[in-house]
């Protein structure tokens, strides 16, 4: 699951940011709703978390905006004001909820997974390739019915290819993924995650291999 924020106090933004990830989310940033216009017309989230102040463009004008764009991508605003009329100009915008700052984090997460649940019901929760199987709800990962324990970016990684099975995934479509935007995609840390991956869901099972590395272009989940 890729979450965009926009949120101009940067403090706040890699709070949210951080605590994201440590709930399997990959997540990106930026602090002012021109870019914000930009990364969520360009790029695939399965939710957008608006602050309502922002430099340039307000999250209600951006709101209505990609609803006009026609991306119906589930919105969740931030409002530091609690003002009747924010909450209803943004949800009349097309935003789906809202939470008025200081929040709890806790329930953050709780109206995450309820705006995920609700429009993740096209897209199934469990993703199966082989025998493997990923449930996008609990995270959890069997293969041959045996468990498989994975760290938040291991895991955030198969999903991704599971979701483009069949498909190759370039290396700097998948470190946009898991990673920023502006993550510099020299690094080899995608090939350490994969390596990682390849041993634990290749190694030690009867069953053919599922992930390959295609060279110099990326990655593939193959199901027979
Ligand atoms: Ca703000």
């Amino acid at each position: 699951m890729r979450i965009l924020i926009v949120e101009d106090e940067k403090k706040v933004a890699s709070f949210i940011k951080k605590g994201l990830e440590e709930e399997y989310y990959s997540v990106d940033v930026c602090h002012d709703g021109k870019e914000g216009f930009e990364l969520a017309t360009m790029e695939e989230y399965d939710l957008l978390i608006l602050d309502v102040m922002l430099p340039y463009k307000d999250g209600i004008t951006l709101t209505k905006e990609l609803r006009a764009e026609k991306i119906n991508t589930p919105i969740l605003l931030l409002t530091a004001k609690d003002k009747v009329h924010d909450k209803v100009d943004g949800l009349d915008a097309g935003a789906e909820d809202y939470m008025t700052k200081p929040f709890a984090f806790e329930e953050l997460l709780a109206r995450i997974r309820a705006l995920l649940r609700r429009s993740v019901i096209s897209k199934s929760v469990q993703i199966k390739a082989g025998d493997l199987i990923l449930d996008t709800q609990s995270h959890k990962v069997t293969r041959d019915n045996k468990i498989i324990d994975l760290t938040p970016k291991e895991y955030s990684i198969l999903e991704y290819l599971m979701r483009n099975k069949n498909s190759v995934v370039s290396r700097t479509k998948l470190s946009e993924h898991v990673y920023d935007y502006h993550f510099d995609t020299d690094t080899n840390v995608i090939d350490v995650y994969i390596n990682k991956l390849r041993n634990k869901i290749d190694k030690g099972f009867e069953s053919p291999s599922l992930l390959y590395t295609v060279r110099g272009i990326g990655y593939i989940i193959k199901d027979e």
